[in-house]
């Protein structure tokens, strides 16, 4: 097997853009390389998502730009982000991009490295620990689990409302665990669809808010109560629509307050026990 080469040997590397996976919140769930790489920009490029507590691992003089959503402001559009990111990379500096998450989920990481790639700057891909996995995690709620589920599907629920979409929700629905992203605003529809593409209403469904920080609050219900169990909740959240959005009640060891609806049937107890 081939030694992996140490990071410290990757920089500087001038000239050149990383993105950078930040995890969902807690400055902590950064990656060891994600970590590295802000360490030794000499300019990151940042997101909403991303926590700014991990803006202290970058060293003194590096500069830091927001291309997130201002209040009052129009947001700084894909375009301007590529073009920031190219001319920096092209002032020779080393350029992290640090997004919530992953970079490739939901992200538009993959615009990114085209414009790079278009451009002939070399960049390179530190993925992260999206919220997809994180959310459920942290609201102790597997996303599979022996002969209970043995598949995940991750969507974004912002575009549930056209025709094309109504497909890919159909289709998501049918595995065992569906995780949404961006799903908040719609979720009163996206669980009346499911339920109209044939899965059970009371099957259990949970939210997730602002998983990993301190103030994470998770929601547990059914499809059919899980619109208006949410009533208040903000984004960033998670929605997990499986039947081990229940185990919430049982497994939870992160959130500080729980509000809880459906236990976990005796069956997926003893079965999770057993
Ligand atoms: N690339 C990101 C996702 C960007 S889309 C990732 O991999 O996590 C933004 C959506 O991610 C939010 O609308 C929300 O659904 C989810 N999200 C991001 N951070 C979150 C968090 N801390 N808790 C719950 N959901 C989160």
């Amino acid at each position: 097997m081939k030694h992996i080469k140490s990071d410290s040997r990757r920089f500087p590397k001038s000239g050149s853009v990383s993105l950078v996976g930040a995890g969902p919140g807690d400055p902590d769930l950064i990656t060891v390389r994600g970590a590295n790489a802000l360490s030794h920009a000499d300019v990151v490029v940042y997101d909403r998502l991303v926590n700014p507590e991990l803006l202290k691992m970058t060293r003194d003089g590096s500069e830091h730009i927001y291309v997130g959503k201002r209040a009052g402001k129009p947001s700084v559009s894909q375009d301007q982000i590529n073009r920031i990111l190219l001319s920096k990379a092209l002032e020779g500096k080393f350029v992290v991009r640090l997004k919530g998450g992953d970079p490739f989920v939901f992200g538009r990481g993959g615009e990114e490295c085209e414009a790079l790639s278009g451009a002939g700057i070399r960049y390179e891909v530190v993925p992260g620990i999206s919220s997809a996995l994180a959310a459920p995690a942290f609201a102790g709620i597997p996303v599979t689990h022996r002969k209970l589920a043995r598949s995940f599907t991750v969507i974004t629920g912002h575009t549930i409302r056209g025709e094309d979409d109504a497909e890919v929700l159909r289709s998501a629905g049918e595995s065992d665990t569906l995780i949404i992203l961006m799903g908040l605003k719609n979720l009163e529809e996206i669980a009346r669809r499911l339920i109209g593409f044939g899965r059970a209403p009371d099957t259990p469904a949970a939210v997730v808010e602002r998983a990993s920080y301190l103030n994470q609050r998770t929601v547990v219900g059914t499809l059919s109560t899980i619109g208006e169990r949410a009533e208040g909740m903000e984004s960033p959240a998670t929605i997990i629509i499986s039947p081990l959005a229940a185990m919430a009640n049982d497994l939870s060891w992160f959130d500080q307050e729980e509000t809880t609806e459906v236990e976990a049937s005796p069956q997926l107890k003893s079965k999770i026990v057993g």
